[in-house]
C-alpha cells in the first residue's frame, strides 16, 4: 500500500512539473499567432516611443515625468524657468556609461533647484517652470548636444529630447503669457584643477572669461550685448548691456549684496585669468542670443556655503529669489507677486 501511495504522490508531482515546466516555457509574447502576426514586444524595449508632448497639455498643479521617470517637469505659471541637467542620481543598467566628455555630477543641485522652486513659489503666490534630470551625468548630459550627452543610447536620447521639449514648452507659454522671461541653469564648480577652490558664483551670459577681463568701455556694445545670452533682456531694459551683466543692476551685484559673491559683479568685474565657466549648451538654446524673448544665465555655485546641505541651499535660495525679483523689476519693470 505504502508503495502505491508513494507512486501516486510521485505520478502526481510529475504532473504539475510537467504542465508548470509547459506553461513556464509558453511566453506567448514572443510568439506569432495563428496568421503569423508577430504580436508587439516588451514595451521597455521599444525603439518607437510616443510623441512628445503627449502628457501634454501641461497644467501648473502637476508634475510630469518622461519614460522610466529619468526627466521630471514641474509645470508653472510665472515667466522664470529653472533647470538642473547635472544633479541627477539614476544609473539605469539599460544605459550604458557615457565613454566622452564631461560626467562629474553637480552635488546637490536637484535638491537646490527645488528648494529655489519652492522659495520662488512661496515669494510670489505662483510657480516656476522646473526641468530636472535624474539620470546621472555618466548616463546623460542634457547641458550637450544629443550627440554627446546621449551618445547613440536611445533611451539617453529619449530622455534628452524629453527635458528639450518641456523646457521648450515652458519658454512657448512665458512668450505667449508675459512676453519675455528668465531661464537658470542651475550648475556647480568644484575645486580648480590646481587645488585652489574658487569660492565666488559663476554667472555664464556667453561671454568668455578674457572678454570679461576687458573694460567696461569695450565691452558695452551691441555687438558683445548680441552675443549674449540676456541679449532680449538688454532691449527692453532701460539700463546699459553692462549695467545688467556687471552693474548695479547685475544679478552678480544683486547676489553680492547679500553675501554672495560673483563672477561678474561691480566687484569682481571678470575672472581675471582663472578658471570659468561662460555657459553651456543649454544657455545657447534657451537664451536670446539666437532670438526669442526668454533670457538665460548659467549659475556654476560652488559647494561650501551654497550646496553643502540643506540649511545653506535654503539660505541660497531665499537670496537668489531676492536677487531675480529685483532684476526682474528693474529690466522688464514689472512685479513678480501675483
Ligand atoms: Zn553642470
Amino acid at each position: 500500500m505504502k508503495i502505491i501511495t508513494r507512486f501516486r504522490y510521485w505520478l502526481y508531482y510529475c504532473i504539475v512539473l510537467v504542465f508548470l515546466i509547459v506553461t513556464g516555457c509558453d511566453d506567448s509574447a514572443d510568439k506569432p499567432d495563428e496568421n503569423g502576426i508577430q504580436p508587439p514586444v516588451d514595451t521597455t524595449k521599444q525603439d518607437t516611443f510616443p510623441a512628445l508632448g503627449h502628457d501634454g497639455p501641461y497644467s501648473p498643479d502637476s508634475i510630469y515625468y518622461g519614460r522610466e521617470s529619468y526627466v521630471e517637469y514641474h509645470a508653472g505659471n510665472l515667466p522664470i524657468i529653472l533647470s538642473a541637467p547635472h544633479g541627477g542620481w539614476k544609473v539605469p543598467d539599460e544605459i550604458p556609461d557615457r565613454t566622452y566628455g564631461t560626467t562629474v555630477t553637480d552635488a546637490n543641485t536637484y535638491q537646490l533647484t527645488k528648494v529655489l522652486m519652492d522659495s520662488i513659489t512661496a515669494r510670489f503666490g505662483a510657480k516656476p517652470h522646473v526641468i530636472l534630470s535624474q539620470l546621472k551625468r555618466i548616463k546623460l548630459d542634457p547641458n550637450r548636444d544629443s550627440v554627446e550627452a546621449a551618445q547613440d543610447d536611445k533611451y539617453a536620447l529619449r530622455a534628452w529630447q524629453e527635458y528639450h521639449h518641456y523646457i521648450e514648452n515652458a519658454k512657448k507659454q512665458i512668450s505667449s503669457n508675459f512676453g519675455s522671461g528668465l531661464f537658470l541653469d542651475m550648475h556647480g564648480h568644484g575645486e580648480n584643477p590646481d587645488g585652489y577652490y574658487d569660492l565666488r558664483i559663476w554667472l555664464g551670459y556667453l561671454i568668455r572669461g578674457s572678454e570679461l577681463d576687458q573694460n567696461d568701455e569695450v565691452l558695452n556694445t551691441v555687438s558683445y550685448k548680441n552675443k549674449s545670452s540676456i541679449r532680449a533682456l538688454a532691449d527692453s531694459s532701460s539700463y546699459t548691456f553692462i549695467d545688467l551683466l556687471r552693474g548695479k543692476t547685475s544679478i552678480g551685484t544683486l547676489l553680492d549684496s547679500l553675501g554672495y559673491a560673483c563672477v561678474p559683479s561691480t566687484k569682481d568685474t571678470g575672472p581675471a585669468g582663472s578658471r570659468y565657466f561662460n555657459g553651456g549648451y543649454n544657455t545657447v538654446r534657451h537664451g536670446s542670443r539666437d532670438g526669442g524673448s526668454i533670457s538665460a544665465i548659467q549659475i556654476e555655485a560652488p559647494k561650501p556655503g551654497i550646496r553643502e546641505n540643506q540649511a545653506t541651499w535654503s539660505k541660497f535660495s531665499s537670496a537668489l529669489t531676492t536677487a531675480v525679483e529685483e532684476y526682474y523689476q528693474l529690466h522688464l519693470n514689472r512685479s513678480l507677486k501675483r
